[in-house]
């Protein structure tokens, strides 16, 4: 199957590359960079630290797309919104691992998997898919009495806040309770704040070193306290599951799909 990654130059688009060249039956069908990037023209493997490819780093990912059966987004949400609009034009499997999406953004994800396959994820990675899940269950067992609270960290770097994953979990838990996350989430928290609100899903954002990605699901009462954590070691996990998904679109329907579709998870 032939994979493209746009913004194969960045942290994850290096290692997606990297990805591509391990993995059977994936063949890398090019990179893209944004216009000023000074990757254009260089060979994307030899970025990545493996073995030549012959491709040369392009900016113009319409040219990719229609060379691909499936292309891999690690980018920013802009790029993304318009590569999502070229994967409905050409018919190309879309796979975005972007966060920091706005509801407009996802919004026109969500369009263009009308026309094509989406397997769109804020963590790629098993581990976070089944904590998904386990965080779900546990806020459906846990009653009001439970405060829940997420607490992530990733590295210095990271532009968005709190991150793609945190964000799935507080919808994971709100699911659990049959509420609306946008109504009881409390993403920021400074000065004189009052009491914490009965029911409401809280977010602290920690920012520091190389951390790849930590996240904790906190249920706390009177007497006692369930913390459910899941830590990255490295982000070459987040890249295999983006390849996997990318080999899992062949012959699939348009829709929009999740990792837990790709690894078969159920609950
Ligand atoms: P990064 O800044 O290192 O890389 C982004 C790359 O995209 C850069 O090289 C940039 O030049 C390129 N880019 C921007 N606009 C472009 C365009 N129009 N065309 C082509 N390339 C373009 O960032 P990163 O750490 O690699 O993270 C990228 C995104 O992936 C972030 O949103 C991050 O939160 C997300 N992420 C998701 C997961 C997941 O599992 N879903 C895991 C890690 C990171």
């Amino acid at each position: 199957m032939k994979i493209g990654i746009v913004g194969c130059a960045g942290r994850m688009g290096r290692m997606l590359v990297k990805a591509v060249h391990e993995t059977p039956g994936a063949e890398l069908s090019g990179g893209t960079e944004a216009p000023h990037s000074d990757a254009i023209g260089e060979d994307p493997a030899l970025l990545a630290g493996v073995p030549a490819s012959g491709l040369k780093i392009i900016d113009d990912a319409r040219k990719l797309f229609e060379v691909s059966d499936a292309v891999v987004d690690f980018t920013a949400p802009a790029a993304t919104v318009r590569h999502a609009a070229l994967a409905a034009e050409t018919g190309t499997a879309l796979i975005p691992g972007t966060t920091g999406l706005s509801a407009d953004d996802q919004a026109k994800i969500e369009e263009a998997a009308k026309s094509v396959a989406i397997v769109q994820a804020a963590n790629y990675s098993v581990g976070v898919n089944v904590l998904l899940g386990l965080a779900r269950q546990a806020a459906e067992m846990m009653g009001p009495e439970f405060d829940i609270e997420i607490l992530e960290m990733h590295h210095r770097h990271k532009v968005d806040a709190p991150s793609g994953t945190a964000l799935a979990l507080g919808k994971a838990v709100a699911d659990g309770r049959g509420v609306d996350l946008d109504k009881v989430s409390d993403r920021v928290r400074d000065g004189h704040t009052g009491e914490r609100k009965v029911g409401n899903i809280g977010f602290a954002t920690l920012r520091g070193g190389m951390v790849v990605g930590d996240h904790s699901v906190i249920f706390a009462s009177d007497d006692e306290r369930v913390e459910i954590t899941h830590k990255a070691a490295d982000r070459g996990l987040f890249a295999k599951g983006a390849i996997r998904a990318a080999l899992w679109t062949e012959n699939k329907a348009p829709g929009l799909y999740s990792m837990r579709d790709v690894l078969g998870l159920k609950g």
